[in-house]
């Protein structure tokens, strides 16, 4: 049975995502953009709509909503800027979902229960100066000495890398499999920035994502306990991968909200405008690009919805999601390069949103997978070169939970 139905605990976080973005953040964020200014107050507010731990089960303090939910508040924060979705995709997405899966209840306790409530904030570094699509590349290196691992490397390219409290780092703890390039000797440690040896920076030349933080951190023979290794010893890339299942269905959704963004943006100002006598929404070529706009919205949309449903019945969904992922960020970019164009010299400047969404939606283009790759994973999956086999992958309980609210807000409709 195929139902498109949202219950109404799902419409009402999409809404009230939506009013706070419009209230606290829309009116600020040319400014905090143009100032390349992170605003960590973001993180008591988003916490207290329960987005920091939005999917994360209430018995870690989390909201315990399902991945409907995620993509709706992933949808609607990247409605108004792609800084306050990073936020979630990486703490609520990449980090916290990989501890609910993969973490030992020690971990969940310490860890996840923090970050769920937001009094710390999680990030996840994989990316390094010599390594990106390529993760098999990485040099970070973790070595056993007694009851801890010493972890020497840095990574780069790390979102919230200036203010997290706590990142999922991968390392490779077998030198002969990393001599190999076997990943099965990467490792997944949680790594706290107050360990001796831990040290950051932000990355002040980017050009995008302005009100975000991207940064990268360095690791001086970090000391780092055994227990806080996640996973078994040699499950770091399968965790890498996992976590990324999770970071690509929010930067779906995310790119999905960024095209609508475009869209109402065009839309309003192609009405306003005039030229040759007429609202430059008259003229054909311009409604083509409007048109074009809506479409890929629309399949945007039905790409994630279906991933999330896949996700929350506990069945694998790396091909759904990297599908999603790959549409909605190219489309982005597509919608982001016509809004511009729409808006024409006066897309050229900042006065408007668009140009901030132009430089915002290239990044989704690069993380979490390039356009090729994704391309790459696409073409294998239909040759059959690559299948996804079932996996410890998602959290059933979520289905249930949704059935549960659609037969109560059915009932309650009678
Ligand atoms: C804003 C931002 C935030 C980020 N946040 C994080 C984060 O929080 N944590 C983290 O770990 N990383 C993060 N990253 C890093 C990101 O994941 C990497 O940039 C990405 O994986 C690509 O790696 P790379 O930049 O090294 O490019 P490369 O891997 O060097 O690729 C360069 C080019 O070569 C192409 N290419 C590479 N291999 C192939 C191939 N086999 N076939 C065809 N083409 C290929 C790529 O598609 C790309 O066009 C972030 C990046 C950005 C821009």
């Amino acid at each position: 049975m195929i139902d498109f139905d949202l219950t109404e605990e799902q419409q009402l976080l999409g809404q009230s995502v939506r009013q706070w973005a419009a209230r606290e953040v829309a009116p600020r964020i040319h400014d905090l953009d143009r100032a390349h200014r992170f605003d960590t107050n973001l993180f008591p507010q988003m916490a207290a709509l329960g987005l920091l731990g939005i999917s994360v089960p209430q018995e870690y303090g989390g909201a315990g909503m399902d991945y409907i939910s995620l993509g709706l508040a992933s949808e609607e924060l990247e409605y108004v800027d792609t800084s306050l979705r990073v936020i979630l995709s990486v703490h609520a997405g990449l980090n916290c979902l990989s501890l609910v899966a993969w973490g030992t209840e020690d971990q969940k306790q310490r860890y996840l229960a923090p970050q769920a409530q937001g009094k710390k904030i999680a990030s996840y570094g994989l990316t390094e100066p010599g390594a990106g699509s390529d993760a098999r590349g990485i040099q970070t290196v973790a070595i056993k000495k007694g009851d801890r691992f010493v972890l020497t490397g840095e990574k780069t390219w790390i979102s919230l890398a200036d203010v997290a409290d706590h990142f999922l780092v991968f390392a490779w703890s077998d030198l002969d499999k990393k001599r190999q390039r076997d990943p099965s000797g990467i490792s997944a440690f949680i790594v706290e920035r107050a360990f001796k040896g831990f040290s950051s920076g932000t990355l002040k030349e980017k050009w995008g994502i302005l009100a975000g933080n991207t940064g990268f951190f360095k690791m001086e023979e970090v000391e780092v306990p055994a227990e806080n290794m996640v996973g078994a010893p040699g499950e770091g890339f399968k965790i890498a991968m996992f976590a990324l299942d999770q970071g690509r269905f929010t930067v779906a959704a995310g790119a999905t909200g960024l095209i609508r963004a475009c869209r109402d943006a065009s839309a309003a100002y192609a009405k306003e405008r005039k030229a040759f006598g007429v609202e430059i929404a008259q003229h054909q070529l311009v409604k083509e690009m409007i048109a074009q706009m809506e479409s890929d919205y629309q399949a945007a949309r039905l790409l994630w919805l279906r991933a999330g449903w896949l996700k929350n019945n506990g069945r694998r969904n790396t091909r759904e999601t990297g599908l999603a992922k790959w549409f909605a960020t190219v489309a982005s970019e597509r919608a982001a390069g016509d809004a511009v164009q729409i808006h024409g010299a006066n897309g050229y400047s900042d006065e408007y949103p668009v140009g901030r969404f132009y430089r915002n939606c290239k990044g989704a283009v690069i993380y979490e997978g390039t356009r090729e790759i994704h391309k790459l994973m696409q073409a294998d999956y239909v040759l059959g070169y690559r299948v996804d086999r079932p996996t410890r992958c998602e959290l059933p309980p979520y289905a249930e939970e949704v059935k549960r609210q659609k037969e109560e807000g059915n009932r309650s409709k009678k």
